[in-house]
């Protein structure tokens, strides 16, 4: 059996870091898959001998007319009504802040199957923020480095009893 794992969170953090790590060149072709738009990125993941489906909410960066929230609320529960698991994903090295906290929100709300990834925790300077995410109540956060590939053992040993 194999999953779907929505990679969710604010800009910035490291989802398409993430995203590029586990995918890398895999990309699915979503054009022409109905209601997908190119704000949600899709593609065949491989962790160890995991196969599953990682999807990217990306274009929150983009300037519109409607509010950045009203954006990332809209894209991030369309992400959790597509995936069976949400990777939600903050920066260790920001520590905790008030947009993450209306993210974990929203998560709640939809009673979304959470894994919780404090990114960026390479070196010391991530500890203070990998203990502020356990406050926000979603379980242990697992300490990722997207960018330098560290925690993906940790990331595998929450995902291997899903598959
Ligand atoms: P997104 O907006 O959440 O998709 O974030 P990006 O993947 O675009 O990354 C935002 C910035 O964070 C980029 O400059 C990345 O190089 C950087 N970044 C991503 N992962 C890590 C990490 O593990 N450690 C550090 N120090 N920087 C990272
Ligand atoms: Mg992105």
């Amino acid at each position: 059996m194999t999953f779907s794992l929505a990679i969710v969170g604010r800009p910035n953090v490291g989802k398409s870091t993430l995203f590029n790590r586990l995918v890398g060149k895999r990309l699915a072709l979503v054009d022409d898959q109905p209601g997908v738009t190119r704000d949600l990125r899709e593609g065949e993941a491989r962790l160890g001998d995991l196969r599953f489906t990682a999807i990217d909410t990306a274009g929150l960066e983009e300037a519109t007319d409607e509010s950045l929230q009203g954006r990332m609320r809209k894209l991030t529960e369309r992400a959790v009504e597509m995936a069976d698991i949400c990777l939600f994903v903050i920066d260790a090295r920001a520590g905790v802040t008030p947009t993450d906290e209306i993210f974990a929100d929203i998560l709640r709300r939809k009673n979304a199957h959470v894994i919780l990834a404090a990114n960026k925790a390479e070196g010391s300077a991530a500890d203070a923020g990998v203990y502020e995410a356990y406050g926000l109540g979603l379980g242990e956060p697992i300490r990722l480095s997207a960018e330098h590939g560290e925690g993906f053992n940790d990331l595998y040993s929450m995902l291997m009893p899903l598959s």
